[in-house]
């Protein structure tokens, strides 16, 4: 006899899933509830104040850096020492339940401890107790170098032209490094950060190009208590407002040869895996603002009634949530894949992390629209979540490298045999 089909299909916490360990369910399911009962709230507030209400003490959050610190929930130095397998398990489920939380916290939360895990790598006992517990940031993009930072092999650099130098670089001056210039306003975490991971061109006594024409690099720390620091004030945009960006200044900045974190092909090599970490972060988080969307439109269409019944009845309202679910379920199982790949044996890895990206965010993006179609006139205010995770995720097909140039540099990868993948 043929067992009947069951009327409810077993889904697993997010859809489709397999089978989840032991350990990453617990994670997830407490990740989930610090995810509504903290992140929710926190996100709500921030979202309506300024920028510079945002970083001011006393703010919410400051609150929420000291309640992530306490949970240990999101600590990447724990992250990175599990075996890659279990990083690439691992990593996807956390993130996507705190991106569902708020993609802007959901990084700040991860990236929060980079600066100490940096300082421990280079085993600088200056550089430890310096930068304590303090907060870190990525200084890669500069005024004049946006996604020229980004393609920082300079994949896309015009035939017959060379990378420009951009307004931040470094000079080796004797024994020490000297910083000059400035970022662009976009550094996030750069209000709040007390230390700086930079990248730029340096001089190391011999011209900012090698012979061939490429330019040379460093990878440096730099403490943003350092005399020649400044910072500007935050600044205002449309998305992600609970992670604060801004510009940082410096003026003849000089540091000693112990806060250099790479050199040369090591520097680009340096900034390709801190790159290719940041997007398997926006990823993944995105992965979770895309179910935020998802979610909120399936409950709404459960509520508001039209013609009658619940919007849901609507045949072609059900065809609309098809849509979303498929393309939810389509990027979370492209992502995970991508980020098993760029854990597994050939990671890390610029391709796999960007197709990770580029796809997380453009769905993202995608479900967040349909989401505010589905609420009609009340997804336009901020009365309702949805117009908030639009915002969100216009920022993330910019932020970490704008989506095209991404995807043309993963071509070019693609295209040479020799492609260096990270
Ligand atoms: C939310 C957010 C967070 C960020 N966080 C950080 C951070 O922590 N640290 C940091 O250093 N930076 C950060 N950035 C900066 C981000 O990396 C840059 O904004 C991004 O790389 C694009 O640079 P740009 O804005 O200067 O645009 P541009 O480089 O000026 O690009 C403008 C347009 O031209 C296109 N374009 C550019 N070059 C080419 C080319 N060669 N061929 C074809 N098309 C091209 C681009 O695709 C884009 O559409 C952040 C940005 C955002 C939005």
């Amino acid at each position: 006899m043929i067992e009947p089909m069951p009327r409810h299909p077993k889904l697993g916490p997010t859809g489709l899933d397999a089978q989840v360990p032991t350990e990453v369910a617990d994670l997830q399911s407490q990740s989930r509830k610090f995810a509504r009962e903290v992140m929710r709230p926190v996100a709500a507030e921030l979202d309506k104040m300024s920028a510079d209400d945002v970083v001011r003490p006393g703010s919410p959050l400051h609150d929420f850096l000291a309640e992530v610190k306490r949970t240990g929930l999101a600590d990447l130095g724990a992250l990175v020492q599990l075996p890659p397998a279990e990083q690439a398990l691992t990593m996807p489920v956390l993130m996507e339940e705190l991106g569902w939380g708020d993609a802007g916290l959901a990084t700040l939360s991860i990236v929060r401890d980079v600066a100490k895990f940096t300082a421990f790598r280079l085993n600088s006992a200056e550089l430890i107790e310096r930068v304590g517990d303090g907060l870190g940031c990525f200084i890669s993009t500069q005024p004049d170098r946006g996604s020229d930072a980004i393609d920082h092999l300079g994949l896309e650099t015009y035939p017959g032209m060379r990378p420009t130098v951009g307004n931040l670089t470094v000079r080796r001056e004797g024994a020490d490094y000297v910083v000059q210039g400035q970022s662009s306003p976009w550094i996030s975490g750069a209000p709040v950060a007390s230390c700086g991971i930079l990248q730029a061109a340096c001089d190391f006594g011999a011209g900012f190009y090698d012979h061939e024409g490429r330019m040379n690099y460093i990878g440096l720390m730099v403490p943003l208590d350092e005399p020649g620091v400044s910072k500007s004030p935050p600044l205002a945009k449309i998305g992600q407002r609970s992670l604060p960006q801004g510009a940082i200044y410096f003026d003849s900045v000089r540091v000693p040869a112990e806060f250099v974190v790479a050199e040369g092909i090591d520097a680009h090599r340096d900034l390709a895996t801190n790159l290719a970490l940041a997007k398997t972060i926006v990823a993944t988080a995105f992965v979770g603002v895309g179910r935020a969307a998802f979610d909120y439109a399936f409950a709404y269409t459960h509520e508001r009634s039209q013609g009658g019944v619940p919007l849901i009845r609507h045949q072609s309202v059900r065809a609309r949530i098809f849509q979303m679910w498929n393309r939810l379920e389509a990027s979370r199982a492209l992502v995970r894949r991508a980020v098993a790949y760029h854990y597994g044996p050939y990671g890390p890895s610029a391709i796999g992390s960007i197709t990770a990206k580029v796809h997380a965010t453009e769905a993202s993006f995608a479900l967040s629209q349909e989401a505010m179609r589905l609420f009609g006139a009340n997804g336009l205010t901020p009365e309702y979540p949805v117009e908030k995770l639009l915002r969100d995720s216009q920022s993330s097909l910019i932020e970490d490298g704008e989506n095209t140039i991404l995807g043309i540099n993963v071509v070019a990868m693609l295209a040479r045999p020799d492609s260096v993948d990270v």
